[in-house]
């Protein structure tokens, strides 16, 4: 079940924020008494159109309520004898209440500073006191493995149990409650509103997660970085999912530890994983098996699940190669209308599930990159698996860089010719420019790495930066006549070779692509 929580400053407010929740599929709501001001329990509960929880929080357990605790008993006192389907207390007040047949009392404890050790003890100790009929345990997730204690605790529940993390390293807890057995999960009203730290809006609850279709056959992916908040990976790919009728879900993982999370996934189990900034070479030491390339590469962004064996693959390189060829007619093999009327990366049938062993993915044949003269702009993560692709297919490649000696030693190692950021001015006739550094990136949206004179007529442009999509490089190259390709075509590539390596299945690559145009125009 999904409960909205209300945080309005009136009954009135309230009342407005219930009628709202039960409009966009909410469960329950909880009305928030200590955030009102003379809240009128008896109007909220007959204007209400869903069941209610009524919480009246105390400052030190998170809430707002400032008044005396005779005062605050009294009022939850009110809730449960007019009937409220639940009344929250916590486990030191439980007692001061007197029950009623038919209202539920939820016990609860928060902590606002860690998950704690003993999580087991602390459960007993509420579990164990006369007739709680709901269990309530919201703790802070410092780390994201606290969340599998909390499912751990629920897999164990004796009671209905409500066991959450707060914080952005929680979210997980709030996603998947209903999947390991919890009573509920919280939801805020709107992006604006919200009660705790993490807590996600019933509309990504309801639309992006499809919380209510999450059950124990669900199949579980996600993304793997640190920051996450930004990342268009649950965008996409529950996009994707949803569209094919799925039972998977894919979630937002912010990890400090990667080593210990990949290893905790394998026991949920986790079916995949996009990894990112900054886990991709760590988490080569995560995977059972790695392909070549991605060897060659020395990092990957994908894990999968085979047979109880994480397989470790880098889908960026065939991505931003697969999207250059294309815009400069395809290899041979890329040419049938199939491919080409898909207007994203060579992602074919379902025979073809397994991680790249050759790394080559965007397709056989001559590459339109053979014997072309390229300046690639920084010397990194993005820029090494583009930089191994442009070589692998035959191009000249010089390697630009804000630190003259990453260059070097990136071109050092695949026989390419170097420069210092300075040099690029000079970089002569170039037939394709690439940029793997984030100039451009939002919100220095008005900044280019690319010296203007080097975009000539039929010049092929790639920036790799997809926030924004029209990124003043891109909008220079257009200006110059140049080809171009932007990060969107790179980061819907790489996502949707992912989802084929997810599920065995076609990718729906332009219902991808729209999510992310859509959600970057709306900014
Ligand atoms: P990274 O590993 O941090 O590398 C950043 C590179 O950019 C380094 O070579 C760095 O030079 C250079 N750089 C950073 N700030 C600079 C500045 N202000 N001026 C000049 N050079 C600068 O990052 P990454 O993972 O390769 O990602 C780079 C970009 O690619 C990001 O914008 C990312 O969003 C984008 N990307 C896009 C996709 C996609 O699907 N479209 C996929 C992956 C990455 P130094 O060596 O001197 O530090």
């Amino acid at each position: 079940m999904i409960c909205v929580s209300l945080t309005g400053r009136s009954t009135e407010e309230m009342l407005e924020g219930a009628a709202k929740a039960a409009r966009l599929g909410a469960d329950l709501v909880e009305f928030r008494l200590d955030y009102a001001h003379h809240p009128d329990i008896s109007q909220l509960l007959a204007g209400k159109s869903l069941p209610a929880i009524l919480t009246c929080r105390r400052r030190r357990d998170g809430g707002c309520f400032e008044g005396a605790e005779a005062e605050r008993v009294r009022l939850l006192q009110q809730a449960v004898d007019l009937g409220a389907e639940h009344v929250d207390v916590e486990v030191d007040a439980v007692s001061q209440l007197a029950r009623r047949p038919g209202v539920r009392i939820i016990v609860s404890v928060h902590d606002f500073k860690e998950t704690p050790k003993d999580l087991d003890q602390l459960y007993k100790r509420i579990a164990g006191r006369p007739n709680p009929d709901v269990v309530k345990i919201v703790t802070t997730a410092n780390d994201i493995s606290d969340n599998f204690r909390l499912f751990e605790l629920l897999r164990k529940a004796t009671v209905p149990t409500i066991a959450l993390a707060m914080g952005e390293r929680g979210v997980m807890s709030r996603i998947l409650a209903g999947r390991f057995g919890g009573f509920l999960t919280f939801a805020a009203l709107d992006a604006q509103s919200g009660s705790a730290p993490g807590q996600p809006t019933i509309e990504e609850l309801t639309k992006l997660y499809r919380y209510r279709e999450i059950d124990a056959e669900t199949e579980l992916f996600g993304v793997v970085a640190n920051p996450v908040a930004h990342s268009m990976s649950p965008l996409i790919h529950n996009a994707a999912f949803a569209e094919c009728g799925m039972n998977r879900v894919y979630l937002p993982f912010l990890v400090d530890d990667v080593t210990d999370f990949i290893a905790r996934c394998r026991t949920l189990p986790v079916k995949g994983l996009s990894v990112t900034i900054p886990h991709k070479e760590r988490a080569m030491q995560s995977a059972d098996e790695v392909d070549e390339l991605t060897r060659r590469i020395g990092a990957l962004n994908t894990l999968v699940e085979r047979d109880g064996k994480l397989i470790g693959t880098n889908t960026d390189r065939s991505a931003a190669i697969g999207a250059m060829e294309r815009a400069l007619g395809g290899r041979k093999a890329d040419m049938s209308p199939a491919s080409s009327s898909q207007g994203g990366p060579d992602v074919p049938a379902r025979q073809r599930t397994g991680p790249d062993k050759s790394g080559s993915h965007h397709g056989s044949g001559r590459s339109p990159l053979a014997g072309k003269r390229v300046a690639l702009v920084g010397a990194r993560g993005t820029a090494r698996a583009v930089a191994i692709g442009l070589v692998d297919a035959g191009a000249t490649v010089k390697i630009f860089n804000r630190t003259p000696a990453r260059a070097e030693a990136l071109a050092g190692e695949l026989g390419c010719e170097w420069g210092g950021l300075d040099q690029l001015a000079d970089a002569g006739h170039v037939e394709v420019i690439v940029n793997t550094t984030p100039v451009g990136m939002y919100p220095e949206i008005d900044t280019s790495i690319v010296p203007a004179w080097l975009l000539r007529e039929g010049v092929l442009v790639f920036d790799a930066v997809y926030n924004p999509v029209e990124t003043r490089l891109i909008r220079d190259a257009v200006a110059h006549g140049c080809l171009t390709v932007t990060g969107l075509e790179m980061f819907v590539a790489q996502a949707a070779r992912q989802f084929e390596l997810f599920t065995g299945e076609n990718p729906p690559v332009e219902l991808m692509r729209r999510v992310v145009e859509e959600r970057l125009t709306a900014g």
